[in-house]
């Protein structure tokens, strides 16, 4: 059976690399907000122009605008999933439990990725995105830290949070995740 899931943690953790890597091997879709954001940057869709500034301030992007985003993809899905970047808050996790309901789907699974906070600055600022520089670093710190961090114990209580060490070589930490969704 193909899964739904959610992969949490700060900026810098390795969601995205995992999830792409995860998501080959398995033939997932792998979902992720900021690169469907950035995408739209870069072709300069009304969307793109409206959310390039907050973008590159490192705050978050109106949910709706978001929200819209994430719908659109989901829709058209009848294969598994993960959603890399999304939510970011509680209002958001309740919009895509929302979501989820009107498609018939639920969430199976949270990967919550682990992993201190030198470690992510230092790989943040090797990244060299247009986002990565060492003002905005800490503002998306912050405010993962403000308001993405609850949603570890809103998972949690739902039982379905697992946490990983993010601090490990790419293919360890990858089939760790792969066997725990088998
Ligand atoms: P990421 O690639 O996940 O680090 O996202 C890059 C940027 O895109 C973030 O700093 C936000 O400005 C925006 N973004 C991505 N996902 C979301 C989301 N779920 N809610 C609001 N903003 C988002």
């Amino acid at each position: 059976m193909k899964k739904h899931l959610l992969f949490l943690g700060p900026p810098g953790a390795g969601k995205g690399t995992q999830a792409s890597l995860v998501c080959n091997s398995l033939s997932y879709l792998h979902l992720s907000t900021g690169e469907l954001l950035r995408n739209e940057v870069k072709l300069k869709t009304n969307l793109g122009i409206k959310v390039e500034e907050v973008i590159n301030s490192g705050k978050l992007v109106n949910d709706e605008l978001v929200l819209e985003i994430v719908r659109k993809n989901l829709f058209t899905q009848h294969k598994g999933w993960i959603l890399d970047g999304y939510p970011r808050n509680l209002s958001q996790a309740d919009a895509l439990n929302k979501v989820l309901n009107t498609i018939d789907q639920s969430l199976d699974m949270v990967i919550n990725f682990i992993i201190a906070e030198d470690v992510l600055v230092e790989r943040l600022l090797n990244r060299g995105r247009s986002d990565d520089n060492e003002d905005t670093i800490r503002t998306r710190l912050k405010i993962y830290k403000e308001t993405t961090y609850p949603l570890i114990s809103f998972y949690e209580n739902q039982k379905i949070l697992i946490n990983i060490d993010g601090d490990r070589d790419l293919k360890i930490i990858s089939e760790e995740i792969s066997q725990k969704m088998a």
